[in-house]
């Protein structure tokens, strides 16, 4: 048994790495940009954040300074402190003046460290001396300086002129300050508040070295080796008194180990005085990855969800891959097999097509040859016994025994001539124009004086004007056949029944049906019905050449026969034939168009045959029997449309003219004529190396039909 090999499946693995590179690509893309989105959108809130932070704290500090401020005007304006102020003008004695300081410094607790009188210069006359000296460490500045006592705290000195010759000094502890207005703000874990002189001195800081120190040289100082540029044009920007929002790369002062890292920082001035230096800058700073912190987990927790998902999304198109694969390799099994199968199928029945003609052909030689010796025979035998007869003529008894002989020999003759008739080739020649209504109307009549008393006949042939190319004899014959057969058929019967109807189908085909209630034919017998020699009669009713010799004209009249039956009810023989409208177009239709058809065919009898019948076609046929010549004529004629090439050729030659036909020929037909049918040849039809083959030996109505399926479009 042949092995079948299945074509490797040509599945393009490409497809799902591809789509597992894009969806990763994709996802990349979308979380990065989410990510930078939320980056952006999270980096903005907080700096706003910041910023009110910052504002609050300011505002805060505004408050907290404004009351002592507000308290200046309370002193300025008390009668005590101005007699005090009064005698220590006029005598120098400070008594009256501090007993309401301290009086007032009580009342303030540890918030005022001391109240100072100083002369314009800021000079020290006199003050509680609760927490002093003082030394004055800022730039000096209208209402606002900073001062820090022998102990290292820091104060803000606040002042406000008493009169022409004194200024009075409010010392507020700055570390208390911070507590009440801004060391309660929590920005994360490293955040903080802070605050510096308008110069740029630190008043509080995370970092307690760096307090009372310039927040850029005091820096520089403690990390001389640190990248402290962004810190500085910031402290610069700040000294300016403006409002902003700053990232910049700075580090954690309070590590050990301090690290650059990249910070947020709002900012924005506290006023205190009246001169344009009287602030305090309050910044508020945060760690940019502190902020970030939330966000990254956040978008990592989305990142991961997405990988998941697409692990997820890959593996299922790798198993939807793997199912098509799966799917479409089964499915290509399966047409290969149903291919196989119907190559086989076809291959047999091409197979007992051919042994089936061959059987026929066989029967007609055979028959053929012993129809012409047994003819010559009998013309003898017909002579001698007229002979015989005629001489014995006087005698009864042998005169009739001569005239039977005579007789015998008339109808064998008339046996034989039936044979001779289905394989006598050259019917057409003897067509002419029909109306087809009169021609069988006459053969019914003469049918129906030949029938059986019991049995009724009755026709209606609606055929009127129709006309058509044929032989009114053997039309009649057909008829005569058809009604014998149903006669004798429905002999048995007492309403045996013969009815005749005929009418015109569609696309000009006259169709003429017989029908009776004889006996039936038994399914079994019904392929067999129409082959030569085929009979249930008796021996002597019938010869079986009956229905052979009906399909036989049928075919070459461009007609068909079929027969449809129930056994015990019926049968109905049924003839189509192709008509015309008047007499004036007897041809028949051609369909050659006068296209040129190229014929190789190696059987001189058969390409005669051929090329015949597709001139009367209409067909310009070039017939070759040889290969060579007929590739001669390809390679330099242009223009067939037909190549109708006989199979297999000897020298296998025939396969090159195909070749050479496909490649010279622009658009041409190919149709291979084959005595038989091989994987080759149905493989190359399934192609398209070729259009279509026919089984040898061609029937003509088969040719003919063939040929206007090619070129229908
Ligand atoms: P023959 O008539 O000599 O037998 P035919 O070729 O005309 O040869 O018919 C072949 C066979 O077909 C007949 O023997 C018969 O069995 C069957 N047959 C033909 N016509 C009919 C019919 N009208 N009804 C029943 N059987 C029929």
């Amino acid at each position: 048994m042949e092995k079948i090999t299945l074509r490797k499946a040509n599945a393009p693995i490409w497809l799902p790495v591809a789509l597992v590179c894009a969806v990763l690509v994709v996802g990349g893309l979308l979380v990065t940009s989410i990510y930078l989105n939320l980056r952006s959108q999270s980096v903005g809130d907080q700096e706003q954040l910041l910023l009110a932070l910052a504002r609050s704290a300011a505002s805060n500090l505004e408050n907290y300074l404004g009351s002592y401020q507000k308290d200046f005007s309370v002193i300025k304006a008390s009668s005590d402190f101005q007699r005090g102020i009064k005698t220590y003008q006029e005598s120098g004695d400070d008594t009256l003046l501090l007993e309401y300081l301290d009086t007032y410094n009580y009342a303030t607790e540890d918030y005022v460290a001391d109240i100072l009188l100083t002369d314009q210069e800021g000079n020290l006359l006199t003050g509680t001396k609760r927490y002093g000296p003082y030394e004055v460490i800022s730039s000096p500045t209208g209402d606002l300086a900073v001062a820090q006592s022998s102990r290292g705290r820091l104060y803000l000195a606040i002042s406000t002129p008493v009169n022409q010759y004194y200024r009075l000094y409010s010392m507020v502890d700055v570390a208390y300050m911070y507590d009440d207005t801004a060391a309660f703000m929590d920005i994360g874990e490293l955040g903080y508040v802070a605050y510096k002189h308008s110069d740029g001195l630190v008043l509080t800081h995370p970092r307690h070295d760096l307090v009372g120190e310039d927040a850029i040289q005091g820096r520089r100082e403690l990390y001389p080796d640190f990248y402290l540029d962004e810190v500085a044009a910031l402290v610069e920007e700040q000294k300016t008194g403006g409002e902003g929002i700053c990232t910049y790369r700075s580090y954690w002062w309070d590590e050990r180990d301090p690290r650059l890292i990249t910070k947020i920082c709002a900012y924005t001035p506290a006023r205190i005085g009246s001169e344009p230096d009287d602030f305090i800058i309050v910044t508020a700073v945060a760690d940019y990855d502190e902020i970030m912190a939330p966000l990254n987990r956040g978008v990592f927790s989305i990142g991961a969800v997405m990988v998941v998902m697409m692990i997820c999304f890959c593996l299922l198109a790798i198993q939807l891959y793997n199912t098509i694969q799966g799917k479409s390799r089964v499915e290509r099994e399966n047409s290969y097999l149903r291919e196989l199968n119907s190559t086989l199928e076809e291959m047999r029945r091409s197979e007992e097509k051919l042994q089936h003609f061959q059987r026929l052909e066989i029967i007609g030689t055979l028959t053929g040859g012993i129809a012409h010796e047994l003819g010559n025979l009998l013309t003898p035998i017909m002579a001698y016994s007229a002979m015989m007869a005629d001489e014995l003529s006087g005698r009864e008894e042998l005169y009739d025994e001569a005239q039977e002989i005579y007789s015998a020999a008339v109808k064998a003759k008339e046996v034989i001539q039936q044979i001779t008739d289905i394989s006598r080739k050259d019917r057409e020649t003897a067509f002419r124009d029909l109306d087809l209504s009169e021609t069988v109307e006459a053969a019914l009549k003469m049918a129906f004086s030949a029938k059986p008393k019991a049995v009724s006949m009755e026709w209606d042939l609606a055929l009127e004007g129709r006309h058509m190319l044929g032989s009114d004899t053997q039309l009649c014959q057909v008829v005569l056949n058809l009604c014998t057969n149903a006669f004798h058929a429905v002999k048995d019967r007492e309403d045996g029944r013969l009815t005749v109807k005929g009418q015109i189908l569609p696309g000009d085909r006259a169709q003429i049906a017989f029908t009776d209630n004889g006996t039936g034919i038994q399914p079994h017998n019904l392929e067999r019905i129409f082959d030569p020699f085929f009979t249930t009669k008796r021996t002597g009713e019938g010869t079986g050449l009956g229905l052979s010799i009906v399909q036989s004209i049928m075919e070459s009249h461009q007609g068909s026969v079929s027969v449809e039956s129930q056994p015990g009810e019926g049968t109905t023989f049924t003839l189509i034939l192709p008509v015309g409208s008047a007499r004036t177009s007897p041809e028949p239709p051609k369909a050659g168009e006068d296209r040129r058809v190229l014929l190789l065919e190696e059987d001189p009898r058969m390409a005669r045959m051929l090329a015949g019948a597709l001139q009367r076609e209409g067909y310009q046929v070039e017939s070759f029997t040889r290969s060579q010549e007929a590739m001669n004529y390809l390679r330099q004629n242009k223009g067939v449309a037909l190549f109708i090439c006989s199979y297999p050729m000897s020298h296998g030659e025939g396969r090159l003219a195909t070749l050479l036909a496909r490649n010279t020929q622009p658009g041409v037909r190919i149709l291979v004529t084959t005595g038989f049918v091989d994987r080759e040849l149905v493989e190359n039809s399934r192609k398209g190396v070729i259009d279509g083959f026919l089984v040898k030996p061609v029937q003509l109505p088969e040719l003919l039909e063939k040929i206007r399926q090619l070129f229908s479009p």
